[in-house]
């Protein structure tokens, strides 16, 4: 898969704020898209089917898989998610940005897949912290709270094998850092020669 635009994949223990954060950097940085995971899980209360994610039954899911219509796919917390890979081309060759909230284990797929894509691991500012988040989003009951921490230790492991670690403990700093990943890699000599192809050839006519 080539394109103009870059993937990026944020990964994160659940409750570490990485979907509010990844909603507001889609408010104010131009050219990004978030890509809508088709998941097996069953749609929690205030989310919407198509927004959230592509809510489908496991004989879908795997009728997907056979097609090979997954960029990646894993098993999180018994229930399977998976990325569009059509969508995600579209994307990336229309010049978008394209950003892939998953697990660690699809992180390692793309990079595996797409060794140019960027990885950011965002970590809570605490163990204490990450249990409050996880109480007060009061979506879940407390064996599936309990489930969580003892999975979140788990991901966070895996923190290593990301570009960019960012720790979520004042939003607007994580949200800056997140758009200055972004912009940076914009910046990069490789992106701009393409972008900036009319000015350079002009500069040196
Ligand atoms: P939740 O069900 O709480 O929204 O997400 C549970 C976990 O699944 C999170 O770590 C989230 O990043 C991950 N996840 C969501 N969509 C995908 C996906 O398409 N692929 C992979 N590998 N993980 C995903």
């Amino acid at each position: 898969m080539s394109g103009k635009g870059t993937l990026f994949t944020i990964s994160a223990p659940s409750g570490a704020g990485k979907t509010s954060l990844v909603s507001a950097l889609l408010g104010q940085v131009e050219g990004l898209q978030v890509s809508v995971s088709h998941t097996t899980r069953p749609i929690r209360p205030g989310e919407q089917d198509g927004i959230d994610y592509h809510f489908v039954s496991e004989s879908e899911f795997s009728r997907m898989l056979s097609e090979a219509a997954f960029l990646e796919h894993a098993k999180v917390f018994g229930n399977l998610y998976g990325t569009s890979q059509h969508w995600v081309e579209e994307q990336l060759a229309g010049g978008a940005d394209v950003i892939l909230e998953i697990d660690w284990q699809g992180a390692e797929q793309v990079k595996r897949l797409l060794p140019e894509a960027q990885s950011i691991f965002i970590l809570p500012p605490s163990r204490e912290t990450l249990e409050q988040r996880l109480t007060q989003r009061g979506q879940d009951g407390r064996d599936v709270i309990a489930a969580r921490m003892a999975q979140a230790k788990e991901e966070m492991s895996h923190y290593i094998e990301s570009n960019y670690l960012v720790v979520n403990n004042d939003f607007e700093q994580a949200l800056n850092e997140l758009k200055a990943i972004i912009n940076a890699h914009r910046l990069r000599t490789q992106r701009q020669a393409t972008d900036l192809a009319a000015l350079l050839s002009e500069l040196l006519k």
